[in-house]
């Protein structure tokens, strides 16, 4: 359902929180206006606190399907490398159906917990033996598909893979599916950026996988390609996840990931550094002051044991971050922003740490922090309830005993801290009304489509 204009007892404003707040939207899914302390309002009106919806800067959706299947100690010390091969087996198996599958059911989940936009970081490519299928961009319309078919925002991001490790060092059979050279991955971005390009609730940028899967010259390359179809399109990499990367980088180049990235390509505000755990000060402080997003995904990051991101030195250099689910073991906003927030009170046996200069409510600064930076890493004009921006909106559900009697600031607390996804109530994106009283119209059909996919792949594993 379309909505022309919503009332909202309470909703947070880019200058705050305001009362008897009206929005209205037009047929394309654009904010046009919003008044604040309305005498008389329409028919439509929320079922409690409103919140800009929060982008999810890190998806890799076939992933989801392999939530609850690596919690089970193998042979040696498990690690994040002895996860990625459960992982590689795993990818091995899915079907373009079972990606589409995937992807929806994932993005359901992901608007009733809080998420309006979503980052597809896409390296599932072509079939298991590395051969392209015949459309060479068939699994990235498979995401575009699940995307528009379940109504969240997509910025779809092909990966560009094509080495095993450091200095172009051969891949591994396992990696044969997400192989490409320059051109091929240019084909499936010509694939797929006219229909990005005429919908607002898309956008296409590119994602080097990481420093261990291109070359500079690839790189390089890559950029001139992506900015000859938009040259303001996000770029996304994955940095400095892992102690055995940096080791591997230094041997290689005599530099960190992030300190090489930084001095060897044009890292900006397009970029989004995703994870870049383990930096050195100096290169925390290069990150902040180059503008570009650091896409962490602390959810995941805990459970492939990576370490903890310098987030107090990064926020104190005013540095930006989005959040993401990554592997999606939890998907919801409020599980990322406590994890981030949790792993440094931990860390440091104190509370309240990762504290905002104009906002003395942690989930206020938390939330608030990760709509800018998401909405910059994502390329898309969302992230404010502001004329101008997508109309991408969630309702807390005020009936919730958890937020009874709470108003402003508390109501975020709440939210991130104690109620998570069970508090959204109601979600709008792109003016469309999708979840209703935590329903989205589609959903059993979703799932039910889902189930016999996870049957078949569950089958196969056994
Ligand atoms: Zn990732």
């Amino acid at each position: 359902m379309r909505l022309k204009e919503l009332h909202c007892p309470t909703a947070l404003l880019p200058d705050g929180w305001a009362r008897d707040v009206v929005i209205k939207f037009d047929e394309a899914g654009w904010i046009r206006s919003v008044r604040t302390e309305v005498m008389s309002w329409p028919a439509v009106s929320a079922a409690g606190p409103v919140l800009p919806g929060m982008p999810n800067v890190h998806s890799h959706a076939f992933q989801r399907a392999l939530a609850g299947l690596t919690q089970v100690a193998g042979p040696g010390d498990d690690d994040f490398w002895s996860w990625r091969q459960m992982m590689y087996a795993f990818a091995g198996r899915m079907t373009p159906e079972a990606v589409e599958a995937t992807a929806e059911q994932l993005y359901v989940t992901m608007l009733k917990s809080g998420y309006t936009a979503v980052g597809e970081f896409h390296y599932l490519h072509h079939q298991p033996d590395g051969t392209p299928y015949a459309d060479r961009a068939e699994l990235s319309r498979r995401i575009l598909v699940a995307a528009r078919r379940v109504g969240i925002g997509l910025t779809h991001l092909p990966v560009l893979y094509a080495y095993g490790g450091f200095g172009a060092q051969p891949p591994s059979d396992e990696q044969r599916r997400f192989l490409n050279d320059v051109d091929g991955l240019g084909r499936i971005l010509e694939a797929v950026a006219a229909d990005c390009a005429q919908d607002p609730q898309l956008r296409l940028g590119l994602a080097p996988h990481s420093l261990r899967a291109v070359t500079e010259a690839m790189l390089h390359e890559a950029l001139a390609l992506l900015d000859r179809l938009d040259p303001s399109a996000p770029v996304h990499i994955h940095v400095a996840e892992q102690m055995r990367e940096v080791m591997d980088c230094l041997v290689w180049s005599g530099q960190r990931p992030v300190a090489w990235l930084l001095d060897h390509m044009p890292v900006s505000e397009r970029w989004c550094l995703v994870h870049a755990t383990h930096m050195m000060p100096e290169e925390t402080a290069a990150l902040a002051a180059s503008g570009a997003v650091a896409g962490l995904c602390p959810t995941t990051e805990a459970d492939l044991g990576d370490g903890l991101f310098p987030v107090v030195d990064y926020l104190r250099q005013q540095g930006r971050f989005g959040i993401g689910s990554d592997s999606h073991t939890l998907v919801s906003p409020a599980d990322e922003l406590r994890m981030l927030e949790y792993g440094q009170r931990l860390s440091r046996q104190r509370r309240n740490v990762l504290r905002h200069a104009d906002h003395p409510s942690i989930g206020r600064g938390l939330y608030t922090a990760a709509l800018d930076g998401g909405a910059r890493a994502l390329g898309r004009p969302i992230g404010r309830i502001a004329p101008g921006y997508r109309a991408d909106l969630v309702v807390l559900n005020a009936e919730d005993p958890l937020l009874f009697g709470k108003s402003d600031d508390a109501i975020l607390d709440t939210y991130l801290f104690s109620g998570g996804p069970a508090l959204v109530h109601d979600v709008i994106v792109g003016g469309r009304h999708l979840v209703q009283a935590g329903h989205h119209p589609d959903e059993e059909a979703i799932a039910a489509r889902y189930r016999r996919t996870m049957e078949r792949l569950l089958r196969q594993v056994v």
